[in-house]
């Protein structure tokens, strides 16, 4: 088997990403980011699922984006609740955690190397989301070129780096019927970017509205709705 690095937050898109990669004959080491987000359960998440994918290894670095702060999800800023449709298909919201998957994309690319896994799994999502810019396609096909000029094991020629996004163009319904066919059980993933105290989900955050929407789309009860 081939060994991969998978980008595990513990939600909905990164475990499917995981499932993908298993069906597709990889070997996966898991790599969670503790990076002082207010929905820290999502690490307790990411833990369960790692078990249920059977990863050889399962890493989690921290690294406190908090210092930073300036977004909703690393500083007491409150995260926005009910917006509309409309409003979640313009502009990028203040849950943006600045340059968040070029940090997460670089540690994925140091551990793979460490590896010698010249596969990297992120569950990007440009369709049903929230208008980052590093979730665009843009924005993997840059990743690649740098890991390719970046790395001693890419510019020796000793692996060709590869940045998988099975998700990036796939509905939130397809995802969440992709992940069922393959037997995931989304009940251990965490969505939600402002759980209550004991990790039960909002509601009403974008992240919850469009798992629900997904979910509600795919014609599958969601199975860690507790609301
Ligand atoms: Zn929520």
């Amino acid at each position: 088997m081939k060994p991969a690095v998978l980008l595990l937050s513990g939600g909905l898109d990164s475990a499917t990403t995981g499932v993908i990669a298993r069906a597709d004959g990889f070997e996966l080491h898991a790599l969670s980011l503790a990076y002082g987000q207010r929905h820290h359960f999502e690490l307790q998440a990411a833990a369960r699922v790692a078990a249920a994918l059977g990863v050889k290894s399962h890493v989690t670095l921290s690294i406190d984006l908090s210092q930073f702060g300036a977004s909703a999800l690393t500083a007491a800023i409150d995260v926005p609740k009910d917006r509309t449709d409309n409003q979640m298909q313009h502009g990028i919201p203040i849950t943006y955690v600045p340059a968040r998957n070029t940090v997460f994309l670089s540690l994925a690319l140091a551990y793979a190397e460490t590896l010698s896994a010249a596969d990297i799994f992120i569950g990007v999502n440009a369709v049903d989301y929230s208008g980052y810019p590093d979730c665009r396609p843009e924005f993997i096909a840059a990743f690649e070129r740098l890991a390719n000029l970046a790395t001693k094991a890419g510019v020796e020629g000793e692996l060709q780096f590869k940045i998988h996004t099975p998700l990036i163009l796939m509905s939130k319904a397809d995802i969440i019927r992709r992940g069922v066919e393959l037997g995931l059980d989304y009940g251990l993933t965490h969505s939600c970017y402002d759980p209550d105290p004991t990790g039960r989900p909002c509601g009403h955050c974008d992240s919850c509205q469009i798992r629900r929407a997904g979910f509600a789309a795919a014609g599958i009860p969601d199975p860690a709705d507790t609301i």
